[in-house]
């Protein structure tokens, strides 16, 4: 697929600082060569100003046409009965896995060094089916849907992979000495389809035991294969070893559909002040890049942003520099070769 050309991609700018790290990475990919048509769509607090919906239909109807965006950080509003628009998505378009690559980079200051494994997060059910009710008052009840069904698509996207990128294990992450159902099911079902890629190997963790083992031998893992709710908590974990959601790119893939987003909030901290850093996203555009085979446009860009965070005299304050997010995205369009 030619994407520099004639190919639309949504962007949902997002809220809070969204604007502002778009604007920056919109700037680097059209500088390393990469002039898709931008459908710009409004997505969360600012269509709630527009629409009255945090996700209108327009936003809807952009992605079921491109299939691929780009997306800063929402916010959702607090009551008002509005449901997560990231939840939302994902479940729209069948966002089943959530990736999220996990490597140390030189010149983020951090514990751990030489890190470099990825978490695989089941995105449709688990404790995040939504299914609550009040059995009587004063107690309720939060279902957990674990299906075979499911558990086979994301460790098959876990193991294929695994393959293709050269891993040689997934560490399937469950508790199922206690939920032995439904934690039980997505063991058993992931470990069957693990038998199916015989160069791969598998073995698995108690979460809890997962936890301690990511902050004191982060090294052991490779590719972690995890439920909803654990996948959630721990790619955060997984996260702050490597630098902290500012630095670390996500993607939810389905299919035939990807969204690419930071996976950090809308920072309402520093929102307006031109200072947020704009790594996340741009890391998940390259991600978004070699999913449109552009790796010769993803790899230079992916140079650049290494050499400016390996300086490390023109990035964001996050990063322990003094530079704005212009600042910032002209230092990497600058370094490239
Ligand atoms: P946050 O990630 O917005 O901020 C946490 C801290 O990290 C803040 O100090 C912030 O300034 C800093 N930070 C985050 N991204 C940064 C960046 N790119 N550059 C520099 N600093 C950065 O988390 P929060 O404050 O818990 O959430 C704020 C809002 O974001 C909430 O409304 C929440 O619902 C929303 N949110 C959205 C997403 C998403 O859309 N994917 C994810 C998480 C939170």
């Amino acid at each position: 697929m030619n994407a520099t050309v004639g190919q639309t991609i949504t962007l949902i700018p997002g809220d809070g600082i969204g604007s502002e790290i778009s604007e920056a990475v919109i700037k680097i990919l059209e500088a390393a060569g990469f002039r898709p048509v931008w459908e710009i769509v409004a997505a969360g607090d600012a269509a709630v100003k527009q629409h009255e919906n945090p996700l209108p239909e327009k936003a809807i109807n952009s992605i079921e046409k491109t299939r691929v965006a780009l997306k800063g950080p929402l916010r959702t509003p607090v009551g008002g009965g509005y449901k997560s628009v990231n939840v939302a998505l994902r479940q729209h378009f069948v966002l089943y896995a959530c990736y999220r690559p996990i490597e140390s980079l030189d010149g983020v200051e951090t514990k751990w060094k030489d890190l470099n494994f990825v978490v695989v997060r089941e995105n449709t059910e688990g404790m995040y089916s939504g299914i609550e009710h009040e059995v009587i008052p004063g107690v309720v009840e939060s279902l957990k849907i674990i299906t075979r069904a499911a558990t086979e698509r994301i460790a098959h996207f876990a193991y294929k992979f695994a393959r293709r990128a050269g891993r040689k294990k997934v560490s399937i992450i469950h508790k199922a000495n206690i939920m032995k159902m439904s934690d039980g099911l997505f063991l058993n079902t992931a470990k069957e389809v693990g038998r199916l890629y015989h160069e791969i190997q598998t073995d698995d963790y108690i979460v809890d035991n997962a936890c301690m083992q990511m902050v004191m031998n982060p090294e052991i893992f490779d590719i972690l294969l995890l439920e909803n709710l654990y996948g959630d908590i721990m790619s955060d974990l997984a996260a702050g070893l490597v630098g902290g959601l500012g630095v670390v790119p996500g993607v939810n893939y389905g299919d035939d559909c990807a969204i690419f987003e930071a996976v950090h909030g809308t920072a309402p901290d520093i929102a307006g002040k031109g200072i947020a850093n704009p790594t996340a996203l741009l890391r998940s555009a390259i991600l978004m890049l070699d999913y449109l085979n552009q790796s010769a446009i993803s790899q230079r860009i992916d140079r650049a942003f290494r050499k400016v965070l390996r300086e490390g005299k023109t990035v964001t304050q996050d990063l322990g520099g003094h530079a704005t997010t212009d600042e910032m995205s002209r230092a990497i369009i600058n370094s490239f070769e």
